[in-house]
């Protein structure tokens, strides 16, 4: 059977839930205390799809989040090195970008634009963008309407789910659908 590798790297807020995205779909399990990562970590996970070998290398991003959104100018400028000096390490020969936002938060969402900008100044030409609304277990305290973020997500062309790392809501869904993109095989 063939096996095929495919870089993803997850971008997003602090908190928005990255890390445990990546752990329920690793591990397929949830751990409410998960340790915030510093710098970047990197999991792997095999999956059959199709007659097909996927081996996901992912890299989760974190301690250089927000690189536009910090007020303080100093802290803003600090963030921006950091980011655009590890930048390299997670777009380099990346098939997919996993955008996360939490729907409980709508500054998180408009954070994701500036995520979506740097990427396409910065990433691989065709890097496929997915946007994915975590914490869609929290409906009582939406903030996100899904409806916006869906049509925001059409007008970029980038996949879109709403998930939940929590209940395992559409986590292996985000990722089979990155794998059917076209874009994502060249
Ligand atoms: P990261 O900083 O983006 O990597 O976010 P984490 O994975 O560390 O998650 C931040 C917090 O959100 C943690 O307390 C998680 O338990 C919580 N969290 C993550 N995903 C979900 C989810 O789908 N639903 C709920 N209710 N909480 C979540």
């Amino acid at each position: 059977m063939a096996l095929r590798e495919l870089k993803v790297c997850l971008l997003g807020d602090t908190g928005v839930g990255k890390s445990s995205i990546v752990w329920r779909f690793v591990e397929d399990s949830f751990d409410p205390n998960i340790n915030p990562t510093i710098g970047a970590s990197f999991m792997t996970k095999t999956v059959q799809y199709q007659n097909e070998l996927h081996k996901f290398l992912i890299w989760d991003t974190a301690g250089q989040e927000r690189p536009y959104f910090c007020t303080d100018k100093e802290e803003q400028i600090l963030y921006h090195y950091r980011f655009r000096a590890l930048a390299p390490m997670y777009y380099r020969g990346s098939a997919a970008a996993i955008i996360v936002y939490d729907i409980t938060k709508e500054e998180t969402f408009s954070t994701l634009k500036n995520w979506v900008k740097e990427l396409r100044q910065h990433g691989p030409p065709n890097i496929v963008v997915a946007i994915a609304g975590n914490k869609c277990d929290l409906i009582d305290v939406r903030e996100v309407m899904e409806r916006d973020a869906k049509d925001y997500a059409d007008s970029i062309h980038a996949i879109f789910v709403e998930t939940s790392a929590k209940n395992a809501i559409n986590i292996n869904e985000l990722f089979i659908e990155i794998i059917s993109h076209p874009e994502s095989s060249k």
